[in-house]
């Protein structure tokens, strides 16, 4: 027993990063499926372990090929200012101003959440379960990373400002730190979208909006405490590595009045509700009754395939995005 509990305590610390976290994105996924309604109740909390460890299969992707980086963000600060009204929120007429280059290099997540939200529908009405849970799965991803301010900002990891470091500080030392302790998850039902790109769009611009205090704040509380103070010393991976001390994390997330766990919740409400809204849409299947029950021999290949990359493979792609 406790040799196993080592071992796994030794894989969670060896894990690379991930956008919002290991630990953010396989809460997030959980915690929504509490949200939904009993007859999809049926399917997801008898597969809520696949739905929180499949959460990072997005991040994991980002190591075998390069299309798949800009599907988790959007650098929405290069098209102007605040509500950016020159970008077409519809792909074809963004592409059409813009160019696919440019498109692509400012990151699409507004866009890759609306293409995952169609599989995800189109597998309902198939009743093909194993689809299901897979998209559902992925789709929570990519939502929950939208709702990431620094996901929406092209100064993402506070490097034209002097912050390095700041993107995992919000969104994985935060979280990691206080979460568990002190945020509250009881978030309530799962409501039906009736716009869904308009939905997304205001999430990515709440974000993009709030990027500026992220890093303001940041700044601020930086000139309050000495190096020796802001950062400490942990253990991680076997090494001791310069982490943000507990006190400058506390006193961030004091500072910035509740946003994290406050993003974190709306992850949560729209995870479940994109979930909701895409069986909704597909006729409400009976999820008691599904085709594909099981896994394919490919789907298991691609789960195997997804790992080896990601534990071998080079990060194709700019980090912290
Ligand atoms: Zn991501």
């Amino acid at each position: 027993m406790k040799k196993t509990g080592l071992i796994a305590l030794f894989c969670l610390l060896s894990l690379k990063s991930f956008c919002w976290g290991f630990f953010g994105h396989q809460r997030i996924n959980y915690y929504s499926v509490f949200l939904l309604p009993p007859e999809m109740m049926v399917l997801f909390k008898a597969n809520v372990l696949f739905l929180s460890d499949h959460s990072v299969d997005p991040d994991k992707r980002r190591y075998a090929i390069k299309e798949e980086g800009p599907r988790h963000y959007i650098d929405i600060d290069r098209y102007g200012t605040h509500p950016y009204p020159a970008l077409p929120r519809k792909w074809e007429d963004a592409i059409k101003k813009y160019g696919e280059d440019t498109i692509l290099a400012n990151g699409i997540v507004p866009w890759h959440i609306q293409v995952m939200q169609g599989r995800l529908t189109a597998a309902f009405k198939e009743k093909n379960q194993a689809k299901i849970l897979k998209y559902a799965a992925e789709i929570g991803h990519y939502i929950a990373d939208s709702h990431v301010p620094l996901h929406a900002s092209g100064n993402h990891d506070g490097q034209l400002t002097n912050q390095k470091g700041i993107h995992g500080f919000w969104e994985s030392r935060v979280p990691e730190m206080l979460a568990e302790k002190t945020f509250d998850f009881m978030i309530g039902k799962a409501k039906y979208i009736d716009n869904i790109p308009g939905y997304v769009w205001d999430r990515v611009l709440e974000s993009g909006a709030s990027a500026d205090t992220v890093l303001r704040f940041e700044a601020e509380l930086s000139k309050q405490f000495t190096t020796d103070r802001k950062y400490g010393f942990e253990e991680r991976n076997g090494k001791i590595t310069r982490q943000y001390s507990s006190d400058f994390t506390a006193a961030y997330n004091t500072k910035l009045n509740g946003m994290v766990e406050r993003r974190m919740r709306l992850s949560i409400l729209s995870v479940a509700s994109f979930w909701y809204t895409a069986w909704v849409n597909a006729g409400q299947p009976n999820l008691k009754n599904l085709n594909n029950v099981a896994f394919s021999q490919e789907d298991l290949l691609e789960f195997e395939q997804l790992n080896t990359d990601w534990k071998t493979g080079q990060f194709k792609g700019r980090e912290h995005n």
